[in-house]
């Protein structure tokens, strides 16, 4: 038990589905997955540029923000701050040990320390607080800097070419022509979810580690139950063929990682187990939790801050995300065992605009 009380105590993130989503628009600071970002600085958007898988050349979708406002004092651009992940939809990015199609650009500062309004009772109400499309042009598609226009209405923005075509296809070809002959104020209604990562509102609640948990330091039988259960569940056909093709040395080394792996996996899932739908794990300064003993990042292959200070961890997305993210109809099958943030120990000043920080992209061993 003592081995916990040192550490930062942990958040954990839970999808809430039942949010009206207009709540999460930029004023109100959400913490959310999927759908358009809502971003905190509504000027100085990152340019298509910055959002483009480095595999792909493709844009890169809205996966999670985390409204994570850090203390620091003598310091008031830190009040209001938040990380943003984005990821690249298209499977073959996502297959390797890599995390070039994830990036996260964060932001500390734009508006003042007033507390935000939240009693918003009709679509008008929200048309009076400031929106990143007030500043200059979205993508109409994905909400990201839009820098190209349909050159038919001259009035619908994309951030890319791949979503000027997605758009076309999902309806832009029907209301272009109303738009362009004035016909037809453009749409507000939003028809792309299925383009893009499911939309929810994440909440997050303190990681409450029952005693029982703390208690078992020795693996009990059902902790052999549940390697047992473990090694079944990660012993793949593909595997099990090409086994007798090792010589008894490459054997025994692997079977000593397989009993790190297994444990480390083993600890993955105890922790996870008392809360199991969580989503992310919030704690910075703190030790993110590992899906394997393989692929954890040394200190060395955590770049440092462009000022110079090292990043610490700060949160890890967990698998169950995948569950909600509604990724079949996207042709793709992303997939991570966790990944996890890493950012500016000091946080550094940015100014009004975004900065690029770290993932980690961790699989399930076996999984590559
Ligand atoms: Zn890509
Ligand atoms: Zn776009
Ligand atoms: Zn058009
Ligand atoms: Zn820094």
């Amino acid at each position: 038990m003592a081995a916990y009380r040192n550490t930062p105590s942990t958040k954990l993130g839970f999808i809430e589905e039942d949010t009206d989503l207009r709540l999460l628009s930029s004023h109100l600071f959400p913490s959310k997955v999927g759908g358009k970002a809502s971003w905190l600085s509504l000027d100085h958007l990152p340019t298509p540029e910055i959002l483009q898988c480095s595999k792909c050349s493709g844009p890169m979708l809205h996966l999670v923000q985390v409204y994570a406002p850090v203390e620091i004092e003598e310091r008031d651009d830190t009040f209001h701050r938040t990380v943003f992940i984005f990821a690249c939809p298209n499977s073959a990015c996502c297959s390797s040990i890599n995390n070039g199609n994830f990036k996260l650009p964060v932001i500390n500062d734009f508006y003042s320390k007033d507390p935000p309004v939240e009693n918003i009772r009709d679509d008008e109400d929200m048309g009076k607080f400031p929106h990143a499309g007030k500043f200059q042009s979205l993508c109409s598609l994905c909400g990201a800097k839009g820098t190209k226009k349909c050159s038919q209405c001259k009035r619908t923005y994309y951030c890319s070419k791949q979503h000027q075509v997605a758009d076309w296809k999902a309806g832009h070809k029907k209301v272009c022509l109303e738009v362009s002959t004035g016909k037809k104020g453009l749409e507000t209604k939003e028809s792309h979810c299925n383009l893009l990562f499911k939309e929810f509102e994440l909440v997050t609640e303190d990681e409450d580690i029952k005693k029982d948990y703390c208690d078992s330091e020795s693996p009990s039988r059902s902790d052999s139950e549940r390697l047992a259960e473990y090694q079944q569940l990660m012993r793949s056909p593909q595997m099990q063929e090409s086994e007798g093709k090792f010589t008894e040395e490459e054997l025994d080394a692997s079977a000593i990682h397989e009993t790190e792996d297994d444990q480390q996996f083993l600890k993955f899932k105890k922790r996870i187990e008392m809360e199991p739908d969580q989503v992310l794990r919030y704690c910075r300064g703190g030790e993110p939790l590992w899906v394997s003993a393989h692929q954890k990042p040394s200190a060395e292959d955590i770049p440092r801050c462009c000022c110079g200070k090292e990043r610490v961890f700060e949160f890890q997305v967990m698998p169950q995300l995948l569950n909600y993210l509604n990724i079949d109809h996207l042709g793709n099958s992303l997939d991570w065992g966790t990944l996890c943030v890493y950012t500016c120990k000091d946080s550094c000043p940015v100014g009004n605009t975004y900065k690029e920080e770290f993932l980690w992209k961790q699989d399930f061993h076996g999984n590559r």
